[in-house]
């Protein structure tokens, strides 16, 4: 396994831009980042280079994959600074396409700091199964409790499924839409795509994603079952 301890490369480039961040901050986020996509990726999440994963470094920045890298195998130079308007920031990488999402969810919660979209089957299965209805509702389920802010089985949370696109100010603009009919957003899906959550820090982010996937698995399961 590579290292994914910050180069010099990356303190070099900060220091010749002159850029406004701190390389400290930087160097954390793409540890972080780096060692989120080696969890996810071992987990099958992140099939094909798929999935996109960023960290907010301070209100004006984030560390984001740049586009295309092998999500479980990510050194520094696979992670990249971007504005909060999603513009790269003194590089020429090519963050993801869907840099948008991420910096709409910074924007919107000042406490988020760390952003997870994954690609998995059961994700994408899910997501094609409820896209008609628009949401899955989960309910009665122990493992709610593992998404922030639910202190109880005895509860339910929608998850809404937006029509996937590739015309990411429309995709933006459905999220801001569900926000703004005051609904809670834990995280999203998109159809036949994956998933989107965050969290307050990488840690919170990494257990809000795998309770996403544990507890879709179990909504695709009970409808097997039942059929
Ligand atoms: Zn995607």
């Amino acid at each position: 396994m590579r290292s994914i301890r910050p180069t010099a490369s990356i303190f070099q480039y900060v220091r010749f831009a002159n850029v406004s961040y701190s390389p400290d901050r930087l160097a954390a986020c793409a540890q972080a980042i780096a060692a989120a996509g080696r969890k996810l990726g071992a987990q099958g999440l992140t099939p094909a280079t798929s999935s996109n994963f960023s960290m907010r470094i301070d209100a004006g920045h984030a560390a984001i994959t740049v586009s295309g890298r092998d999500k479980g195998a990510l050194v520094d130079e696979d992670i990249m600074v971007i504005d909060m308007d999603g513009a790269p920031v003194d590089t020429t990488a090519q963050p993801s396409a869907e840099t948008l999402l991420h910096t709409q969810i910074y924007r919107r919660y000042p406490e988020v700091n760390a952003v997870l979209h994954t690609h998995s089957r059961i994700q994408t299965v899910a997501s094609r199964l409820f896209a008609e209805d628009g949401v899955v509702r989960l309910e009665d389920y122990e493992l709610l409790k593992a998404i922030s802010g639910h202190t109880t089985h005895d509860t339910h949370l929608d998850v809404p499924v937006f029509p996937n696109t590739q015309d990411m100010p429309e995709l933006v603009a459905r999220v801001e839409a569900w926000i703004q009919a005051d609904k809670p957003l834990y995280g999203y899906l998109i159809d036949g795509h994956g998933i989107y959550t965050w969290g307050r820090d990488m840690v919170e982010a990494e257990r809000h994603i795998e309770a996403f996937e544990f507890l879709l698995g179990c909504e695709l399961d009970m409808r097997r079952l039942r059929s």
